[in-house]
């Protein structure tokens, strides 16, 4: 295994969590970054397992993390009979 296989294809993490594997020992895994959640199966192609290939544009840095938007959160449901009629 090289070094770049221990890395975060998108953030260059090292710190690279095991979530399953095939149900067929040693065929494939399924990783996942502790830092970006990138996750992704060690049979997919190069430019998605691989920093060395992963496509510079969706690279992230950790500055890039820090900064991201906060995911809105999903409001309360609306009550019939509440609310602006929007449609
Ligand atoms: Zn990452």
């Amino acid at each position: 295994m090289s070094d770049t296989m221990s890395l975060c294809p998108r953030c260059a993490h090292e710190t690279i969590e095991h979530i399953t594997g095939s149900p067929v020992p040693g065929v494939w895994e399924v990783l996942q970054c502790g830092r970006c959640l990138y996750m992704w199966r060690t049979t997919e192609p190069a430019r998605r397992t691989r920093r060395d290939a992963y496509p510079e544009e969706f690279m992230l840095t950790p500055e890039d993390i820090g900064t991201a938007p906060e995911v809105p959160a999903v409001p309360p449901l609306r009550l019939p009979g509440t609310g602006a009629a929007t449609r």
